[in-house]
């Protein structure tokens, strides 16, 4: 068999999936198009008529398209990869982040390094989102084309129309019938409380169910790597599906969507991470980057922030100088939850379908409270993806059920999902990096001879931050 790296399959599954796409879009879609109008319309119909009843016509089509041999055969190995996909996220989730929480250590050193570390993680995913929010409000990927979407019957429009309703959404009452009910942002609520109070009971009784979650993660993460290998052919019949019904028209609006994402994640890896760094260290920033840029390619090429990890660390202690205590705490706790790219790439993301969505579905409005939602969800999905290739797309789902979009558009990003996942996981590692550094250096745990040339120790502080020497000096 040839041997060749899972993305060019992906790319071949593409093509192919393109090709026979065209072959069915060819072959049936007019005549079922006419024949489904005639069902449900009759033979005299008007324009608005067929307006109205679009969503009708488009089902029939689809079961029409669906019961030819083709057509089954996309419409079966399509649900079957996205079943296993669907299967994988709960139990990938509650581990992940119970694991990761837990992973803080006791609730003490969740003190000190605790707070720097969790609002270099919240500030600058969000910052993140926010740049990709601005980015994609003024390209406006995919708005008003008019593409003649595959919209699932199933799927009800819902927005959340006040603050309350927002708030509301994040509290279970049940976490089993949340985990049953797929209902994925009561299940995050309910993990990292657990993975919180985890922290807060005897070691004796912690050890053990800290080892359970993190087994459980690590079978999670083979099953998630198992299915991704599924992917070229799970993706050929995803685009199979939809190029049958919209052509391949598809395509090329892809490419304002696949541009914003780019542009964003460029704003944030060259512009906004070194200038936090900067405004905390007064360090070069660049000079970082390149000493940490064999862990970047190999993210980049990777597409895995959780598997370039060791990488990572190694280049922050031994090109960068920074000492063993911060890395070691700050960095896997940032492998697993802090993530960027994926953040800013889950709000343009989300943002495009949705663009794209209301053009074809008149009853689906983008309104503020749904971009609030996004950038809300997109940072909790961020933190709850797992750094694997194709994690974030895998996850948003949670995003996609919460505004009301049907699932199926997310085939419509799989097109360009690798390019993408490759450069946001350079984005997120980098995020890693800048931060574990910065907090290093307020840290006085860098030594600022190995990268910068400087004999004495780093003097950077956060504001109302007691130097290392001075916590030392009072008996720690
Ligand atoms: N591949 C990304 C990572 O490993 C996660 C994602 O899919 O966004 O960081």
């Amino acid at each position: 068999m040839l041997r060749m790296k899972l993305h060019w399959w992906i790319l071949i599954g593409m093509v192919v999936g393109a090709l026979w796409g065209t072959a069915m879009n060819i072959a049936y879609l007019d005549a079922f198009e006419a024949e489904a109008q005639a069902e449900v319309l009759g033979d005299q119909w008007t324009e608005e008529e067929a307006i109205a009843a679009a969503r009708e016509v488009q089902d029939l089509v689809r079961g029409k398209i669906r019961a030819t041999a083709l057509g089954g055969l996309a419409y079966g190995l399509g649900t079957i990869f996205l079943s296993l996909l669907m299967m994988v996220v709960i139990p990938l989730v509650l581990s992940s982040l119970v694991s990761g929480v837990a992973g803080m250590g006791s609730a003490k050193r969740l003190g000190r390094f605790g707070w720097k570390a969790a609002s270099w993680y919240v500030s600058t995913s969000l910052l993140a989102v926010l740049t990709g929010l601005v980015l994609v409000n003024v390209f406006r990927p995919g708005h008003g084309v008019e593409m003649p979407l595959p919209v699932s019957s199933g799927a009800s429009v819902e927005v959340p129309d006040s603050g309350w309703d927002l708030l509301l959404r994040f509290f279970p009452s049940n976490p089993f019938q949340a985990a049953a009910d797929f209902d994925l942002i009561h299940v995050i609520f309910f993990s990292i409380l657990f993975g919180v109070f985890l922290l807060q009971v005897p070691e004796r009784v912690r050890a053990p169910v800290v080892s359970f979650f993190e087994g459980a993660f690590s079978v999670m993460m083979k099953m998630t790597l198992f299915i991704i290998k599924l992917a070229p052919v799970g993706i050929a019949a995803l685009i199979a599906q939809l190029v049958a019904q919209t052509g391949p028209a598809v395509f090329v609006e892809l490419a304002g969507y696949a541009g914003t994402v780019a542009a964003a994640l460029a704003v944030h890896f060259f512009v906004t991470l070194p200038l936090i760094f900067w405004v905390v260290t007064r360090r070069n920033p660049y000079r970082v980057m390149k000493a940490m840029s064999p862990a970047l390619l190999t993210g980049f090429s990777t597409a895995s922030s959780s598997g370039t990890l060791p990488l990572t660390m190694q280049r922050l202690e031994e090109g960068v100088g920074v000492g063993n205590r911060t890395t070691s705490f700050v960095l896997p706790l940032g492998a697993t939850i802090n993530m960027d790219g994926t953040a800013l790439y889950e709000c343009v993301a989300v943002l495009f379908v949705a663009n794209v969505y209301a053009a074809v579905n008149p009853a689906f409005t983008m309104t503020l409270g749904t971009q609030v939602t996004v950038v809300l969800l997109a940072l909790i999905v961020s933190i709850g993806a797992a750094g694997i290739p194709h994690a974030g797309l895998v996850m948003m789902v949670i995003i996609f059920k919460a505004v009301g979009l049907p699932i199926e558009l997310t085939a419509l990003l799989w097109a360009v999902d690798r390019p993408l996942d490759m450069c946001r996981t350079m984005v997120n590692i980098w995020s890693d990096s800048m931060g574990t550094s910065t907090i290093a250096m307020t840290e006085n745990d860098v030594d600022m001879a190995v990268l910068f040339d400087e004999p004495e120790s780093s003097t950077a502080v956060f504001p109302g931050e007691e130097r290392e020497e001075d916590v030392a000096a009072g008996g720690r």
